[in-house]
């Protein structure tokens, strides 16, 4: 027989964050972009709005100690696929102009700081959101439905890319950036009616 899983390692318990960066609060898609997320089935669990600093952005960006150095390659990597040099050789010289970029951009408004819950969070927030660069995304997908942005314009005019919202990339990620934004007291553990529809191995509880 298969073996029954303790209820403590549900899926259902994984949780994501999503910051909604400040080129979403100006183009009003706060709405859009938590519901996308909302009607998916994921249940939200914090949330908060406020102007990040220069060093909180650098630390999120940073909690992987590997982030930099996987950054870089990637930059450089986009860098050969379109078949251009890339300014620097060294990945961490790519990425200390990347985090540079991305510092100003994320610190030039308010932006908001989400944690949602639900199965396989972390990847399905992921999936809604799309791909870095808005130009490949999906269609479908939050970052390639409401922006246009590229790697060439941003590499033209020296900036981070815009793509509306950042999501966590891995289970592991999500843990350490949900406690870098928040405190476990700000983390609301409630039952969500769908709940019971979403997950409950029956459906027990529709009929009167
Ligand atoms: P993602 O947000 O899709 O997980 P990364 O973690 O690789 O992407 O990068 C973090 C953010 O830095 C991106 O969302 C984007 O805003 C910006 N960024 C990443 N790579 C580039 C690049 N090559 N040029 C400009 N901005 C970039
Ligand atoms: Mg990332």
């Amino acid at each position: 027989m298969f073996k029954k899983n303790s209820p403590a390692t549900h899926p259902k318990h994984e949780r994501t964050l999503v910051l909604i960066k400040p080129d979403a609060i100006q183009r009003s898609l706060v709405g859009e972009i938590i519901r996308r997320y909302e009607r998916a089935g994921l249940k939200l669990v914090a949330l908060k709005m406020f102007v990040p600093t220069k060093e909180q952005i650098e630390q999120h960006y940073t909690l992987d100690p590997h982030w930099r150095r996987v950054t870089g390659e990637k930059t450089i990597k986009s860098y050969l696929d379109r078949g251009l040099e890339p300014p620097v050789k060294d990945p961490l010289d790519v990425t200390r102009i990347l985090l540079e970029r991305l510092t100003r951009y994320m610190t030039s408004g308010p932006i908001l700081a989400a944690v949602w819950q639900g199965a396989h969070a972390v990847a399905i927030v992921r999936k809604l959101t799309g791909g870095t660069e808005p130009l490949t995304s999906d269609v479908g997908t939050i970052r390639g439905d409401f922006v246009l942005d590229s790697y060439q314009m941003t590499d033209r005019d020296g900036r981070s890319i815009r793509n509306l919202v950042h999501a966590s990339g891995s289970i592991a990620e999500a843990e350490q950036e949900i406690a870098h934004w928040f405190s476990p007291t700000e983390l609301i553990n409630y039952r969500l009616v769908a709940e019971q529809i979403l997950y409950d191995v029956n459906m027990d509880g529709i009929f009167e």
